[in-house]
């Protein structure tokens, strides 16, 4: 069998690595919707981002045609001491389960941020600087864009401010610490440095604040600085074309052992990895050439694609930030502390909600328990201790493997590993203890946020 001469992880020549990225939206007969201007409603030209986003990333934020950007030789070289990242096969995994499935997953966590962030970090902070700014501010939750930012403003020589949530920056030290050994400014949000801020706090004392809010904040400081411009790190769709680079690595290694997958399964908190990953393979189902299963995976404490509706919203609490249309539980939605951090975000991805409301991609929602149980028995037989967020995927990807079980299907599925969860072992302390719990919000409460959309005709 060809199988049996699958090596355990299939890496890329540097000649083999991706010269440019994919831009999923060029074959998408209908576009995802474009962002609208908060007070007119129209949609947002590239003169009115400016002064919050870099000018480049602003062609590339609202660019629906052009198929392949290069990636700039900067760039390029910072990834070569990262990537490619490896495609594993999952033979223990397999083996354990007993499944006929064969089973990938693509690492990302192999760098000092744990995660597929910086992807996409050291591209907006290159753009910044060839537009010869000062400095960027951003907003982290769970800590690993902060880091992956402060990894690539550090490389480059830009000044970094982070706004991390409050919860996380007093309950994950050591991610702040890292930030700050690669120079970066990080306050808690809400914080009192920033009128948004200062009205949070007055309205909510206390609060643990949110990505909503620390969104708010940074952009209020990018705004008001000078040589400063705000970045994100998932949901936008320049974030989906820098992280294009992780499918299209997919693609070529899966070409190169003559594989084609059938599952294509992935996290989705804001929508970028997956969006990454799936590109070049919605490419091809878009195209009518090739056809995959693709399913999203989000906590069902936050389910934005399976419970929540598709309109316009704002993007952060502050109410600043253009209206995305997306897939979205609403602005003022906090979820319940879970502890997949990058996956509490209340909207998702225009480009991943446009797919799934045609019927491209499927979405399905795990509760942290079993979750966790995933990741417990991933690490015990791949060895690598996986993220959280990460875990969603790999529930899923379990799941379907053990149909193939009873099935006898010898499907091959692969997964996105998007990182590592060294700095969630509070989380993995609370699982062990058996004191984790499965918030999953009521309809009635869903509604009530719901309810509060702006109203756009
Ligand atoms: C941020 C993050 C995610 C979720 O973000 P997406 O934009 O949905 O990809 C998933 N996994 C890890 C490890 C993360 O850091």
């Amino acid at each position: 069998m060809a199988n049996e001469k699958i090596p355990y992880k299939v890496y890329l020549e540097e000649n083999e690595m991706p010269k440019a990225w994919y831009n999923v939206r060029a074959d998408m007969k209908k576009k995802p919707a474009p962002l609208l201007n908060p007070g007119t409603h129209e949609p947002m030209k590239a003169e009115e981002l400016a002064p919050v986003f870099c000018d480049e990333l602003i062609q590339q934020e609202l660019d629906n045609d052009t198929p392949y950007f290069d990636i700039p030789e900067e760039i390029k070289e910072f990834y070569k001491m990262y990537r490619p990242s490896p495609l594993v096969r999952a033979y223990c995994l397999e083996k354990k389960l007993g499944t006929p499935a064969k089973i990938y997953y693509k690492f990302e966590g192999n760098n000092t941020s744990g995660s597929h962030k910086l992807n996409s970090a050291i591209a907006q902070a290159y753009y910044a600087k060839k537009q010869g700014l000062k400095g960027l501010t951003t907003e982290t939750g769970a800590g690993q864009w902060g880091t992956a930012l402060s990894m690539a403003c550090a490389y480059l020589g830009l000044d970094l401010k982070v706004f991390m949530v409050k919860v996380s920056y007093e309950q994950k030290p050591f991610r702040r610490e890292v930030m700050r050994t690669y120079g970066a400014d990080v306050t808690p949000s809400p914080s009192e440095t920033t009128n948004i801020g200062r009205k949070i706090l007055a309205e909510h004392p206390g609060t643990n604040g949110s990505l909503g809010c620390a969104i708010s904040e940074a952009v209020e400081v990018a705004t008001t600085t000078p040589g400063y411009r705000y970045v994100l790190g998932s949901v936008l769709n320049q974030v989906l074309l820098h992280q294009s680079v992780i499918g299209l690595e997919t693609k070529t290694a899966f070409d190169k052992i003559g594989v084609k997958p059938d599952m294509i399964i992935g996290c989705a908190g804001g929508g970028s990895n997956l969006g990454g990953l799936i590109s070049p393979f919605m490419g091809e189902k878009l195209r009518g050439e090739n056809d995959y299963q693709i399913i999203a995976v989000e906590p069902a404490s936050c389910p934005s694609l399976t419970r929540g509706v598709y309109a316009y919203d704002f993007c952060d609490t502050g109410m600043v930030c253009p209206l995305a249309k997306m897939y979205t539980l609403g602005s003022d939605f906090i979820p319940a502390p879970n502890h997949a951090g990058g996956l509490r975000y209340h909207g998702m991805s225009p480009i991943i909600s446009e797919l799934y409301d045609q019927g491209l991609i499927e979405a399905r929602s795990a509760a942290q328990t079993e979750v966790f149980e995933a990741a417990e028995y991933f690490a015990r037989c791949e060895g690598i201790l996986p993220a959280p967020e990460s875990s969603h995927a790999i529930k899923v990807a379990l799941d379907e493997a053990k149909k193939c079980k009873e099935t006898g299907e010898e499907k091959t599925i692969v997964f996105g590993l998007t990182g590592t969860g060294y700095f969630d072992l509070y989380a993995y302390q609370k699982f062990n203890d058996g004191v984790m719990d499965d918030y999953i919000p009521t309809d009635e409460e869903l509604a009530k946020y719901v309810s509060k959309l702006p109203k756009i005709d």
